[in-house]
């Protein structure tokens, strides 16, 4: 539904590939699944390359307002299959840790809440127990990487508003690697994701995991920059010398290509305590980098 965030619609086009290809698993999860899939909600905004639709509005504001055909359609879908569990998927930015453990969250999780003293209904606690069943599959794969998104209510959400109707859903959020910023390393993780999600509801084996066992997982944190910048003074006079620079690019749209272009972040800004890069100014190579992208 954001035209700007593909990562699951791509791990997702692999879960159909592989569903096809009669594997063992395939075949199983298809006697007990019946699977509906939106690829893309919002085919403007991907064109564009924009979180908002053509008429500039977030489907993800607008499941009450149900203002545009996008929402019409999600809802006629939802309405017409009455779905016992629903998946929305998403990106996340890059500015997001794993609690404060300097662990970029690549992966991150939310059932969102059905009301706004965030009661744990019935349908949420399901898909809490689901989460932290992936959670458990997966953490081996990518060690502490997961974290678990914020769960304050907002009945606009088509999240919260599928959950408000007692069906379990679950959100997806795709996020950050090391320097992976194509999302090669999370699509991957994503399609195992997807799978185990699927194995524990095909089997209900979800019933083993705990709702406590989600809340182990530590909630996400908006602590990381793509950049810092270290010794800038030495290039740069006004820079004092114990400053570090923080750059967070800006996925920008050039000639049908998506281009990371780095910028500064505001100097007063409390964020970006851990960064995916250092960048040295001490070394040539580093200052070099800096030069190329007319940074100072
Ligand atoms: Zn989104």
């Amino acid at each position: 539904m954001h035209g700007n965030e593909s990562t699951t619609t791509r791990a997702f086009l692999d879960v159909l590939n592989f569903l096809n290809h009669k594997h063992e698993l395939a075949n199983e999860l298809l006697q007990h699944l019946t699977i509906t899939f939106i690829p893309q909600l919002n085919p403007d905004g991907s064109q564009l390359f924009t979180r908002v639709n053509r008429n500039g509005i977030d489907l993800n504001r607008d499941a009450l307002e149900m203002s545009q055909p996008e929402s019409e359609v999600l809802r006629r879908v939802f309405d017409d299959i009455g779905p016992d569990y629903c998946f929305n998927l998403h990106d996340q930015r890059s500015i997001f840790g794993v609690g404060s453990t300097g662990t970029a969250a690549t992966l991150s999780f939310l059932a969102p809440s059905a009301n706004l003293s965030r009661e744990i209904t019935n349908s949420r606690a399901v898909a809490m127990q689901i989460i932290a069943g992936i959670h458990d599959r997966l953490n081996s794969l990518i060690p502490g990487g997961i974290g678990r998104f914020d769960d304050s209510f907002n009945p606009n959400c088509v999240g919260d508003q599928f959950q408000m109707q007692g069906v379990p859903t679950i959100l997806f959020e795709a996020g950050h690697y090391a320097q992976d910023y194509d999302r090669a390393t999370t699509r991957k993780l994503l399609f195992y994701a997807f799978l185990e999600a699927f194995c524990l509801i095909s089997k209900s084996s979800f019933d083993q995991f705990t709702v406590h066992q989600y809340f182990e997982i530590p909630e996400n944190e908006k602590n990381f920059v793509d950049i810092h910048v270290f010794n800038p003074h030495l290039i740069d006079p006004k820079a004092g010398p114990e400053s570090v620079l923080k750059l967070q690019y800006e996925e920008q749209l050039q000639h049908n290509n998506i281009v990371f272009a780095p910028k500064y972040l505001e100097a007063t800004s409390g964020s970006g305590i851990f960064a995916h890069r250092i960048v040295n100014c001490a070394i040539e190579q580093d200052r070099n980098w800096i030069s190329t992208h007319s940074l100072l």
